[in-house]
């Protein structure tokens, strides 16, 4: 569960990130991305980075110079964090972006942790970023399994995204049988009805088998085939129970039992695949919108409720609105010596001092994101985590009516 939470919340971060950089424009070639795979030495690219440093000073336009070794110094003391690229690697962004008026701002977005591993070494200088490889790892997320049957055949796979994969395709020999001399009607009926028994058990053992190592990844298993088959090994409950449990209520109609049925089932099954994962955002939303209605209510909502409620370890699913963004900044003026904190979007200009107006004094000591702070203190209490996306009804209702923040209690907390 906890692994679960912490992939979906890179995920999330990832998706964050990807939306600020995505935005982010610098004049010329100002902007300077550098990613370094697991495989890769963080001592190899500080060397480059040295050594653009060095070729930077040829750069003719001064603005342009300052800029590019502005960001090449700012990747090269990032990175000295690091001993090595970890296990998925890290990528830096670095750069002077445009804020408006013919101002820009440096910037410094270090992914340390994205969900997957980065593939190629990069580092380039641009009026952009380079964020293909980031950009990838966000695609094919849900993963579906896939089962079609019938007395005398059943193949069954996975697709993910627009892949499919077809692992066995099995052949059962009910259909082979012919009634021997001098056995009666009923024990012939009985000997076929053993042989389906355990071609029926031999199929969904094998899909089972191969789904469940996966199966945290596994959105649906979705059933298919050409007759009544289909239907009557979901009833008689023949899969693993976990399998069981994400078994899609809807069976679908495929002329074969083969490679080519579990093709077909893709096709059919398409848009209920679509609804599949909206319908789980539904049903979190509206067991939360049924408990918050109740006198004592053992669900909450709002940042600060939120907050205390994981405090006290009183959670135990917290719903976040994947379209919450909330970056708390603490700023410092280096005149007034004075500290305070403001929610700022990352391409947003610095504010200006609060006391003494000056917007050239102010400088960002830290920062952190709502969601990550609250994810990390979600796992810490072994509460759950879901992201709601603002793709349903329910989950625009979760962003607009509850400020983006949810949470299911173990108790009510008054
Ligand atoms: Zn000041």
């Amino acid at each position: 569960m906890a692994e679960d939470t912490e992939q979906q919340a890179r995920r999330l971060r990832l998706k964050m990130a990807l939306e600020d950089l995505q935005e982010m424009r610098g004049y010329g070639t100002e902007l300077v991305t550098v990613i370094i795979p697991p495989d890769r030495q963080v001592h190899d690219a500080r060397s480059l980075l040295q050594n653009e440093h060095g070729q930077a000073a040829n750069i003719k336009s001064k603005s342009t110079r300052k800029n590019v070794q502005g960001a090449i110094e700012s990747a090269i003391s990032s990175l000295n964090r690091f001993k090595n690229a970890g296990e998925r690697g890290i990528a830096l962004f670095v750069g002077a972006v445009i804020v408006g008026n013919n101002k820009t701002r440096m910037v410094n977005v270090v992914i340390d942790d994205p969900p997957e591993p980065l593939q190629s070494f990069r580092y380039r200088c641009d009026s952009v970023f380079e964020l293909r490889q980031l950009e990838e790892m966000l695609i094919d997320r849900n993963s579906y399994g896939l089962f079609v049957i019938d007395r005398s055949e059943a193949a069954y796979g996975i697709a993910t995204g627009k892949r499919v994969h077809v692992q066995e395709h099995l052949v059962s020999n009910i259909m082979g049988k012919h009634r021997q001399g001098g056995q009666s009607a009923q024990r012939f009926e009985r000997l076929i009805e053993e042989a389906a028994h355990k071609f029926f058990k031999r199929a969904t053992e094998h899909a089972s088998d191969y789904w469940l190592p996966n199966i945290q990844d596994i959105q649906a298993i979705i059933i298919g085939g050409p007759g009544a088959t289909k239907d009557f090994v979901v009833k008689n409950e023949y899969f693993h129970h976990e399998i069981h449990k994400k078994i899609a209520a809807t069976h679908f109609d495929v002329g074969y039992s083969n490679e080519s049925g579990v093709r077909e089932l893709v096709v059919n099954a398409g848009s209920l695949m679509g609804e599949i994962e909206l319908d789980t955002e539904r049903r979190l939303m509206n067991s939360f919108l049924k408990e918050v209605m109740q006198t004592y209510p053992k669900a909450t909502y709002g940042e600060v409720m939120i907050r205390k409620a994981l405090e006290q370890g009183a959670v135990s699913n917290l719903l976040i609105s994947e379209s919450l963004r909330k970056r708390m900044v603490d700023l410092h003026c280096n005149v007034c010596k004075i500290d305070w904190t403001v929610s700022l979007g990352r391409i947003d200009a610095l504010p200006s001092c609060t006391k003494c107006s000056s917007d050239s004094t102010v400088s960002e000591v830290a920062e952190r994101d709502l969601i990550d702070e609250l994810t990390e203190m979600a796992i810490r209490s072994s509460a759950g985590v879901s992201f709601v996306s603002t793709d349903t009804e329910e989950g625009l209702q979760l962003y607009q009516g509850f400020g983006g923040l949810a949470a299911m209690l173990r108790y009510s907390i008054g």
